[in-house]
């Protein structure tokens, strides 16, 4: 790849990205299936922007944040870092760009080492990556990471546990943010929260978007969490993205079948704006043997003879909004290059 073509690119790109998780069975431990968790996901992320990846528990989106990163191996695709491959990189590429791309987890409480101070916790990757030359010198770049996240520079000696779960999440983001990343996965990072923290949270990743220039992939189950934060969205279903749109076009103009009853789950208090519900019939099927055709026709309400033989491709509805469902087959089906449609952010 030339330099012209490489400054072309978006900074994050994942096509046809696969994970499946083999079923083990017998004495022999013989695979007997596959758990199909990530089946042909592909989106582009320009530099400074966020995309939120939204879909029901088990649909495949933290597997997917995983697997790019390559803290899962893939099953397939490909993942182009700032035009890298990164699955194609050995131990010592791979390690120089964890500090680019960083992970910020779910569940706080879980993800902090008890037994260390939060010195300690933040400063352990800074000396392991060698950004300083000390002990002293990490800990003072603690103190003033934990400043620039909303938290006291004096709590730096404290453990985990004297943390509230807002406070947690925060020393979470400081030391993501110790590897100076350009792009963070944010996995459910709000979920576990109350409300209110929920909200302090997104105020400060956009303070630090804004400030630091980074990119987020934010996962989350809920789509009114993601609205606030995201340039566009991505609605995941059984290992698949349905439907892309810009955030508020999405909202406005949902196309999918999977996507309109997503929505019309959110509660809104004026009776005069709330969409009629959408109830989808039966639970999320198994992806280990995943519906024929389009994966979302046993719980369709607009489902079709040809939904249950044909799986649909992407189409393109203008304007980067795309719907990977057979009611839009009069559109043109996406190209592969056709990803990137994000103006400058
Ligand atoms: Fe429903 Fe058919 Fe569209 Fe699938 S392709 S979402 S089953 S209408």
């Amino acid at each position: 790849m030339n330099e012209k073509e490489q400054e072309d690119l978006p900074l994050l790109r994942v096509r046809n990205l696969r994970k499946f998780f083999p079923i083990k069975r017998g004495l022999f431990s013989h695979t007997v299936g596959h758990v199909r968790a990530v089946d042909g996901v592909s989106f582009d992320l320009q530099k400074g922007e966020t995309l939120g990846l939204v879909g029901e528990s088990g649909c495949g989106k933290t597997t997917a944040g995983r697997t790019l990163l390559k803290l899962l191996p893939p099953t397939g695709g490909e993942v182009l870092f700032q035009g890298q491959p990164v699955f194609e990189l050995g131990s010592e590429g791979l390690r120089l760009l964890r500090q680019k791309m960083q992970i910020i987890f779910q569940d706080p409480y879980s993800s902090l080492n008890p037994r260390m101070t939060i010195a300690q916790i933040v400063g352990e990757a800074l000396l392991v990556h060698k950004l300083v030359a000390n002990a002293k010198e990490a800990k003072e770049r603690v103190c003033q990471l934990l400043e620039r996240v909303g938290l006291s520079a004096q709590y730096v000696n404290r453990y985990p546990h004297e943390f509230s779960g807002g406070q947690r999440q925060r020393i979470g983001i400081a030391r993501a943010l110790a590897m100076e990343p350009e792009f963070i996965v944010c996995d459910e990072a709000v979920s576990a929260l109350d409300v209110s923290v929920q909200a302090q949270i997104i105020n400060l990743l956009m303070d630090l978007q804004e400030e630091m220039g980074l990119s987020y992939l934010f996962i989350a189950h809920d789509l009114s969490v993601v609205r606030h934060i995201s340039n566009r969205i991505a609605v995941m279903y059984l290992g698949r993205i349905v439907e892309t749109a810009e955030a508020e076009d999405l909202f406005a103009h949902p196309s999918h079948p999977y996507t309109k009853a997503l929505l019309s789950a959110i509660p809104i208090p004026d009776p005069d704006k709330r969409p009629q519900r959408t109830l989808l019939e039966g639970d999320v099927p198994t992806p280990i043997h995943p519906p024929s055709g389009c994966h979302f026709h046993p719980r369709c309400p607009e489902v079709m003879e040809k939904c249950r033989i044909d799986a649909p491709p992407d189409f393109d509805l203008g304007k980067g909004h795309c719907a990977r469902c057979w009611l839009f087959e009069g559109e043109a089906p996406l190209a592969a290059d056709q990803w990137t449609r994000m103006e400058e952010v």
